[in-house]
């Protein structure tokens, strides 16, 4: 049976990220994604610019869409519209993950897509974890010192460590209409509209990725209704002239709450429920988790403790964060009134200058102590 150091599951931002800093780390690492790839992943695809930092590599320009997205439009839930500048990635998740997973096997990892993991046993005596994986419908088993779990908010790793985590029946989706045509909308802005009838969760959103206008939203319950809603008001206000060509959705029964892992099992991205609705981002905390997870496992290594424990001490901070942002998330979409309040001019231009100067400091910052935005 082939043996590794470290095993991650799912290919996707925070598995890439783990898989390449664990290779690089001299560990003898798998990455098992479980798509045949380039696959497909529903996300808007927005990054800040520091996200370079923290996948550690600039991202080629070929790889990112051709429209490029440096201005910002908030929309108050009174109709009052917030303007600013403000550089972003926008990128197709195919594509860049793709290249992600690239990076990990051009740092020395076993990359190897078609491949899903089925189920794992610990074996203590052994101090090793038994990895079973299916290969295109064929069983196959592997051993590991270490498995990092990134295998999204549908965790199978998670999910037969904690079930209790999982509700019965998804709470709610994610919803992304892709739209191609004419519309009078500026190409290298994202929209967001701050008003709770739109999205209940955080904001709705319309930006441009190539040929196609992104128009997405996220609720709770009854999300079709509000991607409806939002793309008919859309399409009024902005003149939409054209067809929808494809309609994509995403939803979990994960509960919303964060866990990291226990002894030689760590869960890194979505798999550890690092999304961040306040910022409205998940990508970032992915890549740094990656980074810190494999942080841990050497400190493991040489120090002699256990990995969890190691990573949840790196991840304090990100958690912390978390648990904070959702509380102001819950505050502000209380009601109308509140969104509203937490949109003010003062509150706007105080978070613009917090954002202009992070900006500056991230430049110098190393990777994982960047300052994350919004802030
Ligand atoms: C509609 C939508 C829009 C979003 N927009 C943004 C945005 O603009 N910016 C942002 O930062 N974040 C955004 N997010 C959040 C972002 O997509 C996630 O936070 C991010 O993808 C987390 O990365 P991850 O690597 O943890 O998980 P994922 O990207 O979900 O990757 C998990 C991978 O694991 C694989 N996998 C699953 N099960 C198995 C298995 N059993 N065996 C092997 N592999 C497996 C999957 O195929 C997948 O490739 C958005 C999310 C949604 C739903």
């Amino acid at each position: 049976m082939e043996e590794y150091d470290v095993v991650v599951v799912g290919g996707g931002v925070a598995g890439s990220v783990a898989a390449r800093f664990a290779a690089k780390s001299g560990f003898k690492t798998l990455l098992a994604e479980k798509f045949k790839t380039p696959r497909n992943k529903p996300c808007s695809g927005i990054q800040f610019p520091y996200f370079e930092k923290l996948i550690g590599e600039k991202i080629p320009r070929e790889k990112l869409c051709g429209n490029e997205l440096f201005k910002v439009e908030m929309i108050t839930p009174t109709d009052k519209v917030l303007k600013g500048g403000m550089k972003m990635l926008n990128f197709w998740r195919s594509t860049f993950d793709s290249w992600l997973n690239s990076l990990a096997e051009d740092a020395g990892a076993d990359f190897r897509d078609n491949t899903s993991l089925t189920d794992f046993v610990e074996d203590k005596s052994e101090d090793k974890i038994t990895v079973k994986v299916s290969v295109e419908g064929e069983h196959r088993e592997v051993k590991a010192r270490y498995l990092i779990g990134a295998d999204g908010m549908l965790s199978r790793v998670r999910r037969k460590m904690r079930p209790q985590d999982f509700n019965r029946k998804a709470s709610g989706a994610t919803i992304n209409y892709y739209f191609v045509g004419k519309a009078n909308l500026d190409p290298n802005t994202l929209y967001m509209f701050y008003k709770r009838e739109f999205c209940p969760l955080m904001f709705a959103w319309v930006y441009l990725k190539d040929d196609k206008w992104v128009i997405g939203t996220g609720a709770n319950e009854n999300p079709l209704e509000y991607a409806d809603g939002f793309f008919n008001y859309v399409k009024e206000k902005y003149e939409l002239r054209g067809e929808i060509v494809k309609k994509e959705g995403f939803s979990s029964t994960m509960k919303s709450t964060v866990f990291l892992g226990e002894g030689q099992i760590l869960l890194v991205g979505d798999a550890a429920g690092l999304v961040d609705l306040y910022r409205g981002v998940g990508m970032d905390n992915a890549a740094l988790s990656g980074r810190l997870a494999v942080k841990a496992i050497t400190k493991a290594e040489e120090e002699g403790l256990e990995a969890a424990k190691a990573y949840e001490n790196l991840m304090k901070n990100v958690v912390k964060k978390i648990e904070a942002n959702a509380k102001k998330q819950s505050k502000r979409l209380s009601s109308n009134n509140e969104l509203e309040k937490s949109l003010s001019p003062l509150n706007m231009l105080k978070g613009g200058l917090r954002m202009l100067i992070a900006n500056q400091i991230n430049k110098m910052l190393p990777p994982e102590k960047l300052i994350f935005l919004p802030p």
